[in-house]
């Protein structure tokens, strides 16, 4: 059917809004001009409408898997002092930022150390680079989790919530050691350990080494078989120093102090000579 350019752009703006292309939608009048006005084929002019609706789409998409990741905002490599964090060295950290390998594999992150160290601004900069990079992670507080589990026990939903968290490639589960035993039982914690095995993978901090997670599991021999599947394919970070929040606070104060001892300010420097 032959047309007229006015008849064409009559009906793609429909076209384009029927067919879920946003972006071409956006971007066709400007494309299809400068096509006629430097004479483009048409096959270019049809690639590069196509190459931006991808794009677009990409970025979308990414934007959607941050807004689900429940990732704390902020918490990236761009606001992490790599000099400031104990235990790790920046080109590892920075290389299971691209997911490949342990990702791929489904192996296991175990950050420990004191609180404050920065285990967690880690983690959750190493979720946002494979969220840029195209991966599904989930960060929760490992309560929560626990508390979702159970909730979907009582419901005789676990196992199929346990499938649909397959869709993350990393479940991050902050503060392991907060879980306390009394906490109904933590075996469904167990379960999704078990289910990620060797498949998905799952990162943990904790402020305490194993030796205290009998704590968390209802028996010594769950306790063993759940460090036994975490530990089997993982990368276990020790973050023993000083705590970040302590060196701030205390870089904050003496700043303070150094401030109030010029008080009052000497104005001499302001005065025209
Ligand atoms: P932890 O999880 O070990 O208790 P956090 O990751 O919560 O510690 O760190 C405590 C605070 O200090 C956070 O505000 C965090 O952003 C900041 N912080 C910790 N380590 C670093 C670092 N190396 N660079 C920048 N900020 C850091
Ligand atoms: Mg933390």
């Amino acid at each position: 059917m032959s047309r007229t350019r006015d008849q064409a752009a009559a009906v793609l703006p429909t076209l384009l809004t029927a067919l879920r292309l946003p972006s071409i939608n956006r971007n066709w009048k400007r494309l299809t001009d400068t096509a006629d006005r430097d004479g483009w084929p048409a096959a270019h002019l049809l690639a590069s409408l196509l190459e931006i609706e991808m794009a677009e789409r990409t970025s979308r998409r990414i934007q959607r898997h941050r807004d689900q990741s429940g990732l704390p905002a902020g918490k990236t490599f761009g606001t992490f002092d790599f000099d400031a964090a104990p235990g790790i060295r920046k080109p590892h950290l920075l290389s299971l930022a691209t997911g490949e390998g342990w990702i791929d594999s489904g192996d296991n992150l175990l950050i420990f150390g004191q609180s404050g160290t920065g285990k967690t601004h880690a983690i959750a900069a190493i979720g946002h680079a494979l969220v840029d990079a195209g991966r599904r992670v989930l960060f929760c507080t490992t309560t929560d989790m626990v508390q979702k589990l159970q909730a979907a026990r009582r419901d005789l939903s676990l196992s199929s919530m346990l499938d649909k968290l397959d869709k993350y490639n990393l479940i991050v589960l902050d503060d392991l050691s907060y879980v306390r035993k009394d906490q109904i039982e933590t075996s469904a914690l167990f379960e999704l350990i078990a289910h990620r095995y060797e498949r998905h993978s799952i990162a943990i901090t904790a402020n305490q080494p194993f030796s205290a997670w009998p704590n968390v599991f209802p028996d010594p021999a769950m306790t063993v078989a759940a460090i036994d599947r975490l530990v089997h394919h993982s990368t276990i970070f020790e973050m023993n120093g000083e705590s970040y929040r302590k060196r701030s606070a205390v870089a904050r104060i003496s700043a303070m102090e150094s401030t109030s001892d010029n008080y009052p300010p000497d104005a001499s420097h302001d005065r025209p000579s």
